[in-house]
Protein backbone atom coordinates (compact mmCIF):
# COMPACT_ATOMS: atom_id res chain seq x y z
CA UNK A 1 0.00 0.00 0.00
CA UNK A 2 1.11 3.35 -0.68
CA UNK A 3 1.64 5.45 2.33
CA UNK A 4 2.69 9.07 1.84
CA UNK A 5 4.12 11.55 4.19
CA UNK A 6 2.93 11.01 7.74
CA UNK A 7 0.10 8.75 6.54
CA UNK A 8 -0.59 5.29 8.05
CA UNK A 9 -2.98 2.74 9.29
CA UNK A 10 -4.02 2.96 12.93
CA UNK A 11 -5.60 0.60 15.27
CA UNK A 12 -8.78 0.96 13.76
CA UNK A 13 -8.32 0.03 10.72
CA UNK A 14 -8.62 3.86 9.48
CA UNK A 15 -6.43 6.01 7.60
CA UNK A 16 -4.58 8.79 9.46
CA UNK A 17 -2.65 11.91 8.98
CA UNK A 18 -0.51 13.93 10.83
CA UNK A 19 -1.95 12.00 14.02
CA UNK A 20 -5.66 12.94 12.82
CA UNK A 21 -7.87 9.91 12.49
CA UNK A 22 -9.51 10.60 8.80
CA UNK A 23 -12.68 9.52 9.78
CA UNK A 24 -13.09 11.58 12.53
CA UNK A 25 -11.92 14.42 10.52
CA UNK A 26 -14.94 14.26 7.84
CA UNK A 27 -17.17 14.18 10.85
CA UNK A 28 -15.67 16.98 12.11
CA UNK A 29 -15.18 18.98 8.67
CA UNK A 30 -17.90 17.62 6.42
CA UNK A 31 -16.82 15.97 2.98
CA UNK A 32 -15.51 16.87 0.09
CA UNK A 33 -12.28 17.98 2.11
CA UNK A 34 -8.97 18.44 1.48
CA UNK A 35 -6.67 17.66 4.18
CA UNK A 36 -3.00 18.69 3.74
CA UNK A 37 -0.41 16.99 5.66
CA UNK A 38 1.74 20.30 7.07
CA UNK A 39 4.73 17.85 8.41
CA UNK A 40 5.40 16.84 5.03
CA UNK A 41 5.27 19.93 2.77
CA UNK A 42 7.52 21.91 5.95
CA UNK A 43 9.73 19.08 5.21
CA UNK A 44 9.76 18.83 1.64
CA UNK A 45 10.29 22.60 1.77
CA UNK A 46 13.21 22.03 3.91
CA UNK A 47 14.67 19.57 1.74
CA UNK A 48 14.24 21.68 -1.30
CA UNK A 49 16.25 24.40 0.60
CA UNK A 50 19.02 22.16 2.00
CA UNK A 51 19.69 20.45 -0.78
CA UNK A 52 19.80 22.93 -3.72
CA UNK A 53 22.08 25.35 -0.86
CA UNK A 54 24.80 22.58 0.25
CA UNK A 55 25.29 22.39 -3.71
CA UNK A 56 24.72 25.56 -4.94
CA UNK A 57 24.78 28.34 -2.02
CA UNK A 58 23.93 31.06 -4.12
CA UNK A 59 20.35 29.81 -4.85
CA UNK A 60 16.79 30.46 -3.65
CA UNK A 61 13.90 28.22 -4.10
CA UNK A 62 10.50 30.13 -5.20
CA UNK A 63 7.20 27.84 -4.37
CA UNK A 64 5.57 28.03 -7.43
CA UNK A 65 1.59 29.37 -5.45
CA UNK A 66 -0.66 27.91 -8.86
CA UNK A 67 -0.13 24.24 -6.98
CA UNK A 68 -2.13 25.66 -4.53
CA UNK A 69 -2.44 29.01 -2.70
CA UNK A 70 -4.14 30.23 0.33
CA UNK A 71 -3.16 32.57 2.79
CA UNK A 72 -1.96 30.25 5.20
CA UNK A 73 0.57 28.33 2.86
CA UNK A 74 2.01 31.69 1.66
CA UNK A 75 2.47 32.11 5.54
CA UNK A 76 4.09 28.52 6.06
CA UNK A 77 6.22 29.29 2.73
CA UNK A 78 7.63 32.58 4.17
CA UNK A 79 8.04 30.43 7.22
CA UNK A 80 10.34 27.91 5.86
CA UNK A 81 12.34 30.81 3.94
CA UNK A 82 10.74 30.20 0.39
CA UNK A 83 10.57 32.60 -2.22
CA UNK A 84 7.23 32.42 -4.08
CA UNK A 85 6.37 32.48 -7.88
CA UNK A 86 2.83 34.15 -8.87
CA UNK A 87 0.71 33.98 -12.23
CA UNK A 88 -1.93 36.34 -11.51
CA UNK A 89 -3.42 40.10 -9.73
CA UNK A 90 -5.12 36.89 -7.28
CA UNK A 91 -1.82 35.06 -6.13
CA UNK A 92 0.27 38.15 -5.98
CA UNK A 93 -2.97 39.47 -3.58
CA UNK A 94 -2.93 36.62 -1.22
CA UNK A 95 0.99 36.50 -1.06
CA UNK A 96 0.40 40.35 -0.08
CA UNK A 97 -1.72 39.39 2.50
CA UNK A 98 0.03 36.91 4.12
CA UNK A 99 3.32 39.18 4.55
CA UNK A 100 5.34 38.03 2.07
CA UNK A 101 8.31 40.47 1.24
CA UNK A 102 7.78 40.95 -2.17
CA UNK A 103 11.15 41.52 -3.14
CA UNK A 104 11.08 37.52 -2.79
CA UNK A 105 8.53 37.46 -5.46
CA UNK A 106 8.53 36.56 -9.29
CA UNK A 107 6.00 37.63 -11.41
CA UNK A 108 4.87 35.05 -14.33
CA UNK A 109 2.07 34.86 -16.58
CA UNK A 110 2.01 34.48 -20.72
CA UNK A 111 -0.42 37.93 -21.24
CA UNK A 112 -0.48 39.61 -18.36
CA UNK A 113 -2.96 42.46 -18.04
CA UNK A 114 -1.95 45.90 -17.66
CA UNK A 115 -3.28 45.74 -14.20
CA UNK A 116 -0.94 43.20 -13.30
CA UNK A 117 1.85 44.43 -14.79
CA UNK A 118 0.64 48.13 -12.32
CA UNK A 119 0.27 45.59 -9.65
CA UNK A 120 3.72 44.14 -10.12
CA UNK A 121 5.55 46.95 -10.06
CA UNK A 122 3.64 49.03 -7.01
CA UNK A 123 4.28 46.03 -4.89
CA UNK A 124 8.16 46.18 -5.86
CA UNK A 125 8.64 42.33 -7.06
CA UNK A 126 11.92 40.85 -7.35
CA UNK A 127 11.21 40.43 -11.38
CA UNK A 128 8.80 40.20 -13.69
CA UNK A 129 9.02 37.15 -16.39
CA UNK A 130 8.19 39.18 -19.44
CA UNK A 131 6.77 36.33 -21.74
CA UNK A 132 5.54 38.78 -25.32
CA UNK A 133 6.96 41.86 -27.04
CA UNK A 134 3.96 43.48 -26.43
CA UNK A 135 4.66 43.13 -22.67
CA UNK A 136 7.81 44.46 -22.95
CA UNK A 137 6.57 47.66 -24.27
CA UNK A 138 3.52 48.04 -21.87
CA UNK A 139 5.87 47.15 -18.86
CA UNK A 140 8.38 49.68 -19.85
CA UNK A 141 6.04 52.65 -19.95
CA UNK A 142 3.83 51.76 -16.56
CA UNK A 143 7.51 51.50 -14.91
CA UNK A 144 7.94 54.80 -16.43
CA UNK A 145 4.69 56.35 -15.40
CA UNK A 146 6.00 55.54 -12.24
CA UNK A 147 9.34 56.76 -12.34
CA UNK A 148 10.52 53.13 -11.39
CA UNK A 149 13.32 50.93 -13.34
CA UNK A 150 11.56 47.59 -13.19
CA UNK A 151 13.96 44.54 -12.76
CA UNK A 152 12.76 41.63 -15.24
CA UNK A 153 14.13 37.85 -16.55
CA UNK A 154 12.71 36.95 -19.74
CA UNK A 155 11.25 33.37 -20.28
CA UNK A 156 12.41 31.54 -22.99
CA UNK A 157 11.68 28.31 -24.82
CA UNK A 158 14.95 25.89 -24.48
CA UNK A 159 12.79 23.62 -27.19
CA UNK A 160 13.35 20.86 -24.95
CA UNK A 161 10.36 17.62 -24.92
CA UNK A 162 9.70 17.21 -21.61
CA UNK A 163 8.06 13.64 -22.12
CA UNK A 164 4.92 14.64 -20.27
CA UNK A 165 1.41 14.74 -20.61
CA UNK A 166 1.08 17.68 -23.14
CA UNK A 167 -1.59 19.58 -21.54
CA UNK A 168 1.62 20.26 -18.80
CA UNK A 169 4.47 20.38 -21.40
CA UNK A 170 5.67 24.10 -22.00
CA UNK A 171 9.30 23.41 -23.09
CA UNK A 172 9.20 22.10 -25.81
CA UNK A 173 9.49 24.22 -29.35
CA UNK A 174 5.69 24.59 -30.20
CA UNK A 175 4.88 26.33 -26.85
CA UNK A 176 2.88 29.12 -26.07
CA UNK A 177 5.02 29.98 -23.35
CA UNK A 178 7.91 32.05 -23.87
CA UNK A 179 10.81 33.16 -26.01
CA UNK A 180 12.27 29.89 -28.34
CA UNK A 181 16.01 30.25 -28.16
CA UNK A 182 16.51 28.78 -31.85
CA UNK A 183 14.13 31.14 -33.70
CA UNK A 184 16.19 34.38 -32.47
CA UNK A 185 13.02 35.65 -30.63
CA UNK A 186 14.79 35.34 -27.55
CA UNK A 187 17.80 37.70 -28.76
CA UNK A 188 15.51 40.01 -29.95
CA UNK A 189 13.62 40.47 -26.75
CA UNK A 190 16.81 40.90 -25.21
CA UNK A 191 17.88 43.38 -27.38
CA UNK A 192 13.66 45.15 -27.13
CA UNK A 193 14.54 45.52 -23.46
CA UNK A 194 18.10 46.61 -23.49
CA UNK A 195 16.66 49.51 -25.59
CA UNK A 196 14.16 50.29 -23.08
CA UNK A 197 14.96 52.99 -19.89
CA UNK A 198 13.14 51.68 -17.38
CA UNK A 199 13.56 47.85 -18.20
CA UNK A 200 16.63 45.99 -16.37
CA UNK A 201 17.38 42.57 -17.18
CA UNK A 202 18.79 40.58 -14.62
CA UNK A 203 18.61 36.96 -16.00
CA UNK A 204 16.63 34.21 -18.11
CA UNK A 205 14.39 31.54 -17.04
CA UNK A 206 12.57 28.34 -18.55
CA UNK A 207 10.62 25.69 -17.35
CA UNK A 208 9.78 22.92 -19.00
CA UNK A 209 6.89 21.34 -18.15
CA UNK A 210 4.88 19.30 -14.80
CA UNK A 211 4.91 15.98 -13.74
CA UNK A 212 8.26 15.13 -15.04
CA UNK A 213 9.60 11.40 -13.68
CA UNK A 214 12.71 11.45 -15.86
CA UNK A 215 15.99 12.95 -15.18
CA UNK A 216 17.21 13.54 -19.03
CA UNK A 217 14.99 17.03 -19.70
CA UNK A 218 16.71 18.27 -17.15
CA UNK A 219 19.93 17.51 -18.03
CA UNK A 220 19.06 18.60 -21.58
CA UNK A 221 18.31 21.83 -20.60
CA UNK A 222 21.22 23.26 -18.20
CA UNK A 223 23.95 23.11 -21.52
CA UNK A 224 21.06 25.05 -23.53
CA UNK A 225 20.47 27.89 -20.84
CA UNK A 226 24.37 28.06 -20.29
CA UNK A 227 24.96 28.37 -24.33
CA UNK A 228 22.31 31.30 -24.12
CA UNK A 229 23.67 33.31 -21.36
CA UNK A 230 27.38 33.06 -23.07
CA UNK A 231 25.63 34.29 -26.45
CA UNK A 232 23.71 37.12 -24.99
CA UNK A 233 27.09 38.33 -22.54
CA UNK A 234 29.22 37.92 -26.08
CA UNK A 235 26.28 40.02 -28.23
CA UNK A 236 25.18 42.37 -25.86
CA UNK A 237 27.77 42.70 -22.87
CA UNK A 238 25.11 42.23 -20.27
CA UNK A 239 25.81 41.58 -16.96
CA UNK A 240 22.94 38.58 -16.48
CA UNK A 241 22.88 37.59 -12.99
CA UNK A 242 19.91 35.30 -12.64
CA UNK A 243 19.07 31.99 -14.17
CA UNK A 244 15.79 30.16 -13.14
CA UNK A 245 14.45 27.07 -14.71
CA UNK A 246 11.43 26.45 -13.19
CA UNK A 247 9.78 24.02 -11.57
CA UNK A 248 8.32 20.77 -12.83
CA UNK A 249 9.34 17.75 -10.55
CA UNK A 250 7.08 14.76 -10.60
CA UNK A 251 5.48 13.15 -7.18
CA UNK A 252 3.75 9.43 -6.82
CA UNK A 253 0.47 9.11 -7.73
CA UNK A 254 0.43 5.77 -8.14
CA UNK A 255 2.35 3.10 -6.91
CA UNK A 256 4.62 3.01 -9.57
CA UNK A 257 5.43 6.28 -10.42
CA UNK A 258 9.32 6.60 -9.09
CA UNK A 259 10.12 10.79 -8.96
CA UNK A 260 13.83 11.49 -8.39
CA UNK A 261 13.31 12.50 -4.69
CA UNK A 262 14.39 16.12 -4.04
CA UNK A 263 17.73 15.93 -2.50
CA UNK A 264 19.10 13.94 -5.52
CA UNK A 265 17.07 16.52 -7.76
CA UNK A 266 18.54 19.17 -6.20
CA UNK A 267 21.76 18.15 -6.45
CA UNK A 268 21.61 17.13 -10.25
CA UNK A 269 20.42 20.35 -11.12
CA UNK A 270 23.47 22.02 -8.93
CA UNK A 271 25.75 19.84 -10.74
CA UNK A 272 24.34 20.11 -14.11
CA UNK A 273 24.27 24.31 -14.22
CA UNK A 274 28.19 24.30 -12.43
CA UNK A 275 29.46 21.82 -15.31
CA UNK A 276 27.23 23.75 -17.81
CA UNK A 277 28.40 27.06 -16.69
CA UNK A 278 32.14 26.08 -16.06
CA UNK A 279 32.31 24.37 -19.10
CA UNK A 280 31.55 27.56 -21.21
CA UNK A 281 33.91 29.96 -18.61
CA UNK A 282 31.11 31.80 -17.09
CA UNK A 283 30.65 33.07 -13.82
CA UNK A 284 28.22 30.91 -11.58
CA UNK A 285 24.57 33.06 -12.08
CA UNK A 286 22.00 33.12 -8.92
CA UNK A 287 19.80 30.23 -8.87
CA UNK A 288 16.11 29.77 -8.86
CA UNK A 289 14.06 26.97 -9.10
CA UNK A 290 9.92 26.98 -8.44
CA UNK A 291 8.52 23.62 -7.69
CA UNK A 292 5.01 23.52 -7.30
CA UNK A 293 3.68 20.16 -7.36
CA UNK A 294 6.51 18.82 -5.43
CA UNK A 295 6.60 20.53 -2.98
CA UNK A 296 2.20 20.11 -1.77
CA UNK A 297 1.55 17.38 -4.37
CA UNK A 298 2.08 14.07 -1.96
CA UNK A 299 0.60 16.29 0.71
CA UNK A 300 -2.61 16.26 0.19
CA UNK A 301 -5.84 13.88 0.47
CA UNK A 302 -9.31 13.94 -0.77
CA UNK A 303 -12.27 12.91 1.42
CA UNK A 304 -15.45 12.04 0.34
CA UNK A 305 -18.27 10.52 1.69
CA UNK A 306 -19.74 7.44 -0.51
CA UNK A 307 -23.16 6.50 -1.76
CA UNK A 308 -24.89 3.85 -2.72
CA UNK A 309 -22.74 1.41 -5.04
CA UNK A 310 -24.70 1.14 -8.56
CA UNK A 311 -24.18 -1.75 -10.53
CA UNK A 312 -24.96 -1.87 -14.24
CA UNK A 313 -25.15 -5.53 -15.90
CA UNK A 314 -23.86 -5.26 -19.32
CA UNK A 315 -23.49 -7.91 -21.57
CA UNK A 316 -19.78 -8.52 -20.71
CA UNK A 317 -19.94 -8.52 -17.42
CA UNK A 318 -21.09 -5.80 -14.48
CA UNK A 319 -19.93 -2.23 -14.04
CA UNK A 320 -19.91 -0.80 -10.65
CA UNK A 321 -20.50 2.87 -9.84
CA UNK A 322 -18.66 4.14 -6.47
CA UNK A 323 -20.90 7.32 -6.25
CA UNK A 324 -18.79 10.65 -3.83
CA UNK A 325 -20.10 13.92 -2.81
CA UNK A 326 -17.80 15.40 -5.35
CA UNK A 327 -15.98 15.58 -8.26
CA UNK A 328 -15.43 17.82 -11.52
CA UNK A 329 -15.36 20.67 -9.15
CA UNK A 330 -13.10 19.72 -6.54
CA UNK A 331 -10.84 17.60 -8.79
CA UNK A 332 -10.93 18.52 -12.61
CA UNK A 333 -7.57 16.82 -12.97
CA UNK A 334 -8.77 13.31 -14.39
CA UNK A 335 -11.26 14.89 -16.88
CA UNK A 336 -8.94 17.31 -18.54
CA UNK A 337 -6.21 15.14 -18.66
CA UNK A 338 -6.64 11.53 -17.69
CA UNK A 339 -4.96 11.56 -14.09
CA UNK A 340 -4.89 8.77 -12.32
CA UNK A 341 -4.84 8.94 -8.21
CA UNK A 342 -4.39 6.25 -5.40
CA UNK A 343 -7.87 5.74 -3.74
CA UNK A 344 -9.12 3.32 -1.01
CA UNK A 345 -11.90 3.75 1.84
CA UNK A 346 -10.03 5.14 4.77
CA UNK A 347 -12.73 3.66 7.66
CA UNK A 348 -11.39 -0.09 6.14
CA UNK A 349 -7.79 0.65 4.93
CA UNK A 350 -6.61 -2.41 6.70
CA UNK A 351 -8.70 -4.56 4.45
CA UNK A 352 -7.47 -6.00 1.29
CA UNK A 353 -8.54 -3.85 -1.86
CA UNK A 354 -10.51 -6.78 -3.95
CA UNK A 355 -13.18 -4.74 -5.60
CA UNK A 356 -13.35 -2.87 -9.20
CA UNK A 357 -15.51 0.41 -8.74
CA UNK A 358 -15.46 3.41 -11.00
CA UNK A 359 -15.39 6.46 -8.91
CA UNK A 360 -18.24 8.72 -10.04
CA UNK A 361 -18.47 12.30 -8.89
CA UNK A 362 -21.78 14.54 -8.74
CA UNK A 363 -22.04 16.79 -11.70
CA UNK A 364 -24.03 16.53 -14.77
CA UNK A 365 -20.92 15.71 -17.21
CA UNK A 366 -20.23 12.38 -17.11
CA UNK A 367 -17.93 13.04 -14.36
CA UNK A 368 -15.96 10.13 -13.36
CA UNK A 369 -13.51 10.21 -11.25
CA UNK A 370 -11.77 7.15 -11.39
CA UNK A 371 -11.98 4.62 -14.07
CA UNK A 372 -12.00 0.95 -12.69
CA UNK A 373 -10.22 0.90 -9.91
CA UNK A 374 -9.58 -1.63 -7.18
CA UNK A 375 -10.96 -0.83 -3.47
CA UNK A 376 -12.00 -2.05 -0.31
CA UNK A 377 -15.74 -3.24 -0.47
CA UNK A 378 -17.40 -0.25 -0.26
CA UNK A 379 -20.95 0.74 1.63
CA UNK A 380 -23.12 4.00 1.43
CA UNK A 381 -22.07 6.28 4.08
CA UNK A 382 -17.92 4.75 3.91
CA UNK A 383 -15.02 7.35 2.87
CA UNK A 384 -12.97 7.54 0.17
CA UNK A 385 -9.58 8.97 0.75
CA UNK A 386 -7.68 10.30 -2.75
CA UNK A 387 -4.30 10.43 -2.19
CA UNK A 388 -1.91 13.18 -3.58
CA UNK A 389 -4.21 15.82 -4.36
CA UNK A 390 -2.32 18.42 -2.75
CA UNK A 391 -1.59 20.19 -5.84
CA UNK A 392 -3.66 21.60 -8.42
CA UNK A 393 -6.95 20.21 -6.71
CA UNK A 394 -7.54 22.92 -5.10
CA UNK A 395 -6.39 25.48 -6.72
CA UNK A 396 -8.28 24.46 -9.42
CA UNK A 397 -11.74 23.95 -7.73
CA UNK A 398 -14.43 25.61 -9.33
CA UNK A 399 -18.03 26.34 -8.21
CA UNK A 400 -19.76 24.54 -11.33
CA UNK A 401 -23.22 23.22 -10.72
CA UNK A 402 -23.16 26.36 -7.82
CA UNK A 403 -21.25 23.60 -5.90
CA UNK A 404 -19.37 25.29 -2.96
CA UNK A 405 -15.74 24.60 -2.91
CA UNK A 406 -14.42 22.28 0.25
CA UNK A 407 -12.59 23.15 3.30
CA UNK A 408 -9.01 22.62 3.33
CA UNK A 409 -7.45 21.52 6.61
CA UNK A 410 -3.96 21.37 7.85
CA UNK A 411 -3.34 18.46 10.23
CA UNK A 412 -0.08 18.16 12.00
CA UNK A 413 0.45 16.22 15.73
CA UNK A 414 -2.52 14.95 15.74
CA UNK A 415 -4.47 18.70 15.59
CA UNK A 416 -6.74 19.62 12.92
CA UNK A 417 -6.15 23.39 11.77
CA UNK A 418 -9.01 24.64 9.01
CA UNK A 419 -7.04 27.23 6.43
CA UNK A 420 -9.78 27.47 3.95
CA UNK A 421 -13.75 27.36 5.23
CA UNK A 422 -16.31 25.55 3.47
CA UNK A 423 -17.72 28.03 0.74
CA UNK A 424 -21.46 28.55 1.22
CA UNK A 425 -24.32 29.77 -0.12
CA UNK A 426 -23.98 33.44 0.15
CA UNK A 427 -20.52 33.15 -1.00
CA UNK A 428 -21.85 31.92 -4.07
CA UNK A 429 -24.49 34.65 -5.04
CA UNK A 430 -22.07 37.41 -3.53
CA UNK A 431 -21.56 38.60 -7.16
CA UNK A 432 -24.88 38.54 -8.41
CA UNK A 433 -26.29 41.72 -8.88
N1 LIG B 1 7.09 27.72 -12.81
C1 LIG B 1 6.33 28.00 -13.88
C2 LIG B 1 6.67 29.17 -14.72
C3 LIG B 1 5.22 27.20 -14.20
O1 LIG B 1 4.48 27.48 -15.28
C4 LIG B 1 4.91 26.10 -13.37
C5 LIG B 1 3.78 25.20 -13.65
O2 LIG B 1 3.07 25.26 -14.60
C6 LIG B 1 5.72 25.86 -12.25
C7 LIG B 1 6.79 26.68 -12.00
C8 LIG B 1 5.45 24.75 -11.29
O3 LIG B 1 5.54 23.52 -11.84
P1 LIG B 1 5.41 22.21 -10.93
O4 LIG B 1 4.18 22.34 -10.14
O5 LIG B 1 5.37 21.10 -11.89
O6 LIG B 1 6.65 22.15 -10.07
Amino acid sequence: MMLLGTQKINNKGHLEIGGCDTVDLAKEFATPLYVMDEELIRSNAKKYIQGIKSNYPDADIAYASKAFIVVQMCKLAKEEGLWIDVASAGELYTAKIAGFDMNKVLFHGNFKSDMELQMACDEGVFAVVCDSFSEIDKLDSIAKSKAIIQNVLIRCNPGVDPHTHSMIATGQEDSKFGFNIKSGDAMLAIKKIISKNNLNLIGLHSHLGSQLLEENPFEECAPIMADFFATVIKETGLDLKVLDLGGGLGVRYLEEHKPMPIDDFTKMIASNVKGAFNAKGLKLPKLILEPGRSIVGEAGTTLYTCGEPKVCHLKDGDKTYLPVDGGLSDNPRPALYDSQYTELIANKANLDKDTVYTVSGKHCETDKLFINVKLQKAECGDILAVQTTGAYNHAMASNYNRFTRPAVIFVKDGKAKMVYRRETLEDLIKCDL
